[in-house]
C-alpha cells in the first residue's frame, strides 16, 4: 500500500519499521526529524517535510503520537491533504470522544478514521506481537488489516468510533490491580523475609500467575525501574479511564487508589520510570 507514518517513539519507530519490510511504499514523520532521519537510515523509507506531504496519495495513514492534542495537531495539518477513502488508523492511547470527533471529520472527507490503540509494549511493537483494538468502520479496518497485521498478534474490531479507547481503558484498569497487587506481594515478602525468587516460583504456576508476575517480579524485588511503560503515560491513560467513568457511571475504586498512588511515584522523581515502580513507593 501507499502508506504514512506519523510519530517515530518507542512504539511507532518499530511498528513503520515493520511496514516498510514488508514492502510498502512509505512515508514517515516525526515532530524531531533526527528521528525521522535515523529510521530511514535503518530502513530505508522516506521521509517528509511535513504531515501534509506524507500523507498526499496515501491509501494508509498510521499514527502513534502521545495524547490527544497532538492528535488533533497531526489530523488538523493531515486532512486537507487527505485522500478520498484513505483510511487513518490511530493507534495513539487518547479519548474516546476525540476518536468519534475524527471519525466523524474524516467521513465528511469522505475518509475513515479508526481508533486503534495498542497493548503489548515495546517489546511487542518490535517483535511485531501487538494486540490491537479497533473502533470504526468494520469495511475500512478489513481494507487495512493485511497491512497493520506485521506489527499485530491480534486485531479485534470491537464496535464503533471509541470502542477501541473504551477496550484499551478497560486494559488499563486490568493493569492498575494487578501491579499495585504484585507490587504489595514483593513488599510483604521482603518483611516475611521469603526469598521473593522462590515465591515467584512457587506461585506463578497457580491462580495468582500474570504478565507483570512473569515480566515484573524480579524487577519490583530488585528496586529497578529504569525501562518500560512510563508512570506519565499511565497517569494520562488513568486520566482518560477515570473521565470516561465520571461520566458512565462506572464505580472504579481501585483504579482511583493507584492512580494516586503513580502520582506519589512521580513525586518521588519516577515520572519516566516503569509502572512497576508502585513497588518503589511501597520500599521507601
Ligand atoms: P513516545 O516515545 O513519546 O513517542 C511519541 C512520538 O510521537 C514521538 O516521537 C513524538 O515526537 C511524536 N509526536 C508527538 N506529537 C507529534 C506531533 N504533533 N507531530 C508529529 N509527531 C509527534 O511515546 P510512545 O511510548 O511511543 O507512545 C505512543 C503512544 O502509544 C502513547 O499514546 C502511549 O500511551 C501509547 N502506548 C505506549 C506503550 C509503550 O509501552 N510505550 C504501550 C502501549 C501504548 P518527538 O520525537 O518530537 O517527541
Amino acid at each position: 500500500m501507499r502508506a504514512a507514518f506519523i510519530g517515530l517513539g518507542v512504539m511507532g519507530y518499530p511498528m513503520a519499521g515493520h511496514l516498510a519490510r514488508a514492502g510498502h511504499q512509505l512515508a514517515v514523520f516525526n515532530r524531531t526529524p533526527a528521528k525521522a532521519e535515523r529510521w530511514a537510515a535503518e530502513y530505508g523509507g522516506r521521509t517528509a517535510p511535513s504531515i501534509a506531504d506524507a500523507v498526499k496519495g496515501c491509501e494508509l495513514v498510521a499514527l502513534c503520537v502521545g495524547r490527544d492534542d497532538d492528535v488533533r495537531q497531526v489530523m488538523a495539518e493531515a486532512a486537507p491533504s487527505l485522500e478520498p477513502g484513505a483510511v487513518v488508523v490511530d493507534h495513539t492511547t487518547a479519548s474516546a470522544r476525540l476518536a468519534r470527533e475524527e471519525a466523524e471529520a474524516a467521513a465528511a472527507r469522505g475518509c475513515w478514521f479508526l481508533d486503534a490503540p495498542v497493548s503489548g509494549g515495546q517489546a511487542g511493537a518490535e517483535n511485531g506481537q501487538l494486540s490491537i483494538m479497533v473502533g470504526g468502520d468494520p469495511a475500512a479496518l478489513e481494507r487495512v488489516r493485511p497491512a497493520i497485521g506485521v506489527y499485530a498478534k491480534a486485531i479485534q474490531h470491537m464496535g464503533g468510533p471509541g470502542t477501541g479507547q473504551l477496550t484499551k481503558m478497560a486494559n488499563q484498569v486490568c493493569i492498575a490491580g494487578v501491579v499495585q497487587g504484585l507490587a504489595e506481594a514483593v513488599h510483604f515478602c521482603a518483611r516475611a523475609g521469603l526469598d521473593p525468587a522462590l515465591v515467584c516460583q512457587a506461585i506463578s504456576k497457580g491462580a495468582a500467575q500474570s504478565w507483570q508476575m512473569d515480566n515484573r517480579w524480579a524487577t519490583m524485588a530488585e528496586g529497578r525501574f529504569d525501562f518500560g511503560f512510563a508512570v506519565d503515560w499511565m497517569r494520562k491513560d488513568l486520566g482518560l479511564v477515570l473521565d470516561e467513568a465520571r461520566s458512565n457511571g462506572a464505580r472504579l475504586e481501585v483504579t482511583a487508589l493507584v492512580d494516586q498512588f503513580y502520582a506519589e511515584v512521580q513525586a518521588m522523581g519516577g515520572r519516566r520510570w516503569d509502572t512497576s515502580s508502585l513497588a518503589a513507593r511501597l520500599q521507601r
